[in-house]
């Protein structure tokens, strides 16, 4: 049986920051299902908004890693409106973030951690399960051809996103009834693109009760808009949608026939509470971990920042408990961002206390 230092589940940023951190020194086994060899624009895109704020761009300073400007998306643009329909109120605020392709970017950060020697994948292969020992994990991978086979390792992540099965797992297979149970609500992201005439020179957040709890969005790309809207899972996703494009098109957006559609299970964590990094030899890291802002969904830089953080427990840690004594020091900070950005969320999500925000015109702009 094949053996490595590190297996990971999922090539995404979380996986990929991981393997380029302990690449120099490990051997490492990347399995991602998706195919990354296909031609970009031939396989089926995350589901993902594409904007990087500002603590991602500085995992990517702290590597040296400048963005290649293929990996940017026009237009770049430095505000967000967002439209209050529960409050028939609107206010501009301004935002440091980076537009980018998701699928080039995910494909260049693997770029650049199979650059370091020790550093291999596989696609086109799905993680199925995995059984820890005290000295070993043994992670079962099923091929696209329906071929089965174990590779053996000292450590195993799952870096597999918000669908995390490592993560199902170690909480279903392999918790005790004393563990913590890790609250998390599933929602449906859908997500559809327009053609427009001209890019929108912002951001949109759309606030409506009568559409979500939680939160909508408008994204100008390279030519098209996406309107985008975070549905509790089990509501009418498909009227609630259409009641939103009524929405957007009533505030002038014209959006017409949409020109693409994607749909995906987003799940919404309640900040620190949902995190879970992993014990024993199993860890996890990124969005898998329950590491996304509670806010604004946004996930990319939580995702970069575990993966290094992690990257950096196993390479200094003696023992497994030593390891996950440093990651979970290394998160430490990390959580507390995700309780600042609960209670953010508490705030932006109750239509009254976001009215007296707006109200108040705090931190917000003068865009006449
Ligand atoms: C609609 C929407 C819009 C968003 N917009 C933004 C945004 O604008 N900015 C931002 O910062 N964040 C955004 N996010 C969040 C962001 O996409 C995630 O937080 C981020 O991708 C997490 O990175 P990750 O590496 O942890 O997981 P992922 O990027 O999800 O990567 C996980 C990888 O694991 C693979 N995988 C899954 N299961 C298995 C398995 N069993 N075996 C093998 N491989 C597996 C997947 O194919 C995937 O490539 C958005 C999310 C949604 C749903």
């Amino acid at each position: 049986m094949e053996q490595y230092d590190l297996v990971i589940a999922g090539a995404g940023p979380a996986g990929s920051i991981l393997a380029k951190t302990v690449g120099k020194k490990f051997r490492v086994l990347m399995v991602e299902m998706r195919n990354v060899h296909a031609p970009l624009g031939t396989t089926r895109e995350k589901s993902c908004g594409g904007m990087l704020n500002t603590s991602a761009q500085k995992v990517l300073a702290s590597f040296g890693m400048p963005l290649p400007k293929e990996v940017l998306q026009s237009p770049q643009v430095f505000t967000v409106r967002a439209i209050d329909y529960d409050n028939h109120d609107e206010r501009y605020y301004q935002k440091q973030y980076v537009n980018i392709d998701r699928e080039t970017f995910d494909r260049w950060l693997l770029a650049e951690a199979l650059m370091e020697d020790g550093v291999e994948i596989v696609d086109n292969t799905k993680v199925i399960g995995f059984t820890p020992h005290p000295d070993y994990v043994d992670v079962q991978l099923r091929k696209e051809n329906g071929e089965t086979e174990s590779v053996r390792t000292r450590y195993f992540v799952g870096a597999d996103g918000g669908g995390s099965l490592v993560r199902r797992h170690l909480e279903e297979k392999f918790s005790g009834p004393d563990e913590p149970k890790y609250p998390i609500q599933r929602y449906v992201s859908l997500q559809q693109w327009f053609e427009v005439e001209e890019d929108l020179p912002y951001y949109v957040a759309l606030f409506d009760q009568k559409v979500t709890d939680y939160y909508s969005w408008m994204i100008p790309k390279n030519g098209q808009v996406i309107l985008g809207a975070a549905i509790p899972e089990g509501k009418d996703v498909r009227k609630r949608f259409e009641h939103l494009k009524k929405r957007a098109n009533q505030s002038g957006f014209n959006l017409g026939e949409p020109v693409k559609e994607r749909g995906a299970i987003l799940l919404r964590p309640y900040g620190p509470m949902s995190v879970n990094l992993g014990k024993g030899r199993v860890f996890l890291a990124g969005e898998a971990a329950g590491l996304i802002s509670s806010s604004s969904e946004e996930g990319i830089s939580y995702a970069m920042s575990s993966g290094r953080e992690l990257g950096e427990a196993l390479l200094e840690g003696k023992t497994p408990a030593d390891v996950e004594a440093k990651y979970r020091k290394g998160v430490r900070h990390k959580k507390w961002g995700l309780a600042v950005k609960s209670l953010k969320a508490i705030v932006m999500y109750n239509p009254v206390l976001r009215g007296l925000v707006f109200k108040t015109g705090l931190l917000s702009m003068d865009v006449k």
